[in-house]
């Protein structure tokens, strides 16, 4: 089949590299570069969503993609990727590296409690409460005033930029085409898609991928296809931090720290409802070390060394969007991951690339229709 895809961000090459591998004609149309937006300035944490019960759809998609991230890891550079801090999965920078939740508050620290508690008898994964006692031997520059720490064992890291180059290379080189045009429409004849509108003309197309990020809704509107995804702004600041790395990630209410392959401590984050500004500011960057100093005081030494700001994609419950039903026949819509976009790029574009073949998805997709928002 002939297919065009909206978005060269982890959604859309993922979703080339899927449907390339099962043979069909792609093109890929990208305004900007590939990665140029979220996908290529994302932390790139991958940690399994927690806490639901265990057939809740966004957990058994979460797994699904952590397991789809190893197997990339694997056939994008032919090494086997995810041992524990080894850089395994090449030139991905694709590790394993467990994650720390520290919790500040008795609150939290009951319900992080009690998360622990349905995974206590679960020995598929490794989770552990730990007091402060026990987290500092991991970690020993934890500020005093966090009381406790879940500790998450199967927890991974990607380079989010060469994640999504690499999907979007491996698809080129089965005969992906790259456009980098603005798509100003999709055609429909009817009732059915039938290609891709340029201001060079419009390319045929047997079914269309909108994977536009936040940019989907508007792309979707002209179709008549309402879409709640809005832009949700994150900035992360990139820090020379004094001693060694922390060897594992530290997560605490939405902010986080973690060691890249850089070598700087990129530390994170704000969620800023500011439309299409993906400026960064100077407000954000103190709000965020001032956070990480509290949790780890040692970061008052460190030197700011860059600062970066994108926009997420993000739906009202949270969850992706992973559609066939809502438009014409042979629209298929994949965006909205939020905060998790890169950890379920996989997912989503494996998904994507069967329902735009009329193909069943390997994982079940039916609760991110876009209908339930109706
Ligand atoms: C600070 C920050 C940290 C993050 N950390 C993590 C993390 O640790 N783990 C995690 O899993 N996720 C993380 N995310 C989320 C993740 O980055 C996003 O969910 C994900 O990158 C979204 O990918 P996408 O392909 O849907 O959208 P995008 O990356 O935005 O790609 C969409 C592409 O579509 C193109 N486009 C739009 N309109 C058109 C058009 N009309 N014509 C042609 N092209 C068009 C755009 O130029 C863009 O390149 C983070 C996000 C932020 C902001």
């Amino acid at each position: 089949m002939k297919i065009s895809i909206v978005g060269g961000g982890i959604a859309g090459c993922s979703t080339a590299y899927y449907l390339t591998q099962a043979g069909h004609d792609v093109t890929l149309f990208e305004r900007d570069s590939l990665a140029s937006h979220a996908s290529g300035f994302a932390l790139g944490g991958l940690i399994p969503s927690i806490g639901g019960p265990p057939d809740d759809p966004y957990g058994v998609l979460s797994r699904y993609s952590i397991e789809l991230h190893r197997e990339l890891a694997e056939q994008l550079t032919g090494h086997a990727g995810g041992r524990r801090g080894d850089g395994g999965g090449g030139n991905l920078d694709f590790l394993r590296k467990p994650s720390l939740m520290l919790v500040k508050d008795r609150a939290e620290e009951e319900s992080m409690r009690r998360v622990y508690g349905q995974y206590a008898e679960d020995h598929t994964l490794d989770i552990r409460w730990l007091n402060f006692g026990e987290f500092s031997h991991i970690e020993a520059r934890i500020s005093s005033t966090v009381l406790g720490a879940l500790y998450v064992s199967e927890a991974y890291e990607v380079d989010p930029y060469k994640l999504t180059l690499a999907l979007w290379q491996a698809a080129e080189q089965q005969g992906a085409r790259l456009v980098n045009r603005v798509v100003t429409a999709i055609a429909v004849n009817r009732d059915r898609v039938s290609g891709v509108v340029t201001k060079d003309g419009t390319t045929d197309a047997d079914a269309v991928v909108v994977a536009a990020g936040p940019w989907s809704s508007e792309m979707l509107a002209g179709l008549g296809v309402s879409a709640p995804v809005t832009p949700l702004k994150g900035q992360i600041i990139r820090l020379d931090a004094p001693g060694p790395p922390p060897k594992v990630s530290l997560w605490w209410d939405h902010d986080y720290a973690t060691a890249k392959a850089d070598g700087l401590l990129w530390v994170g984050t704000t969620e800023e409802e500011v439309g299409f500004d993906d400026s960064t500011t100077d407000a954000a960057r103190d709000r965020i070390i001032s956070s990480a100093v509290e949790m780890l005081p040692y970061l008052e030494d460190a030197e700011l060394v860059q600062q970066t700001a994108c926009l997420r994609p993000v739906t009202p419950d949270g969850a992706p969007i992973i559609d066939a039903e809502a438009g014409p026949d042979g629209l298929v819509i994949v965006t909205g991951a939020g905060r998790q976009g890169i950890m379920l790029g996989p997912s989503m574009g494996i998904a994507a690339a069967a329902l735009a073949t009329g193909a069943e998805p390997p994982v079940d997709v039916s609760a991110f229709s876009l209908a339930r928002f109706s």
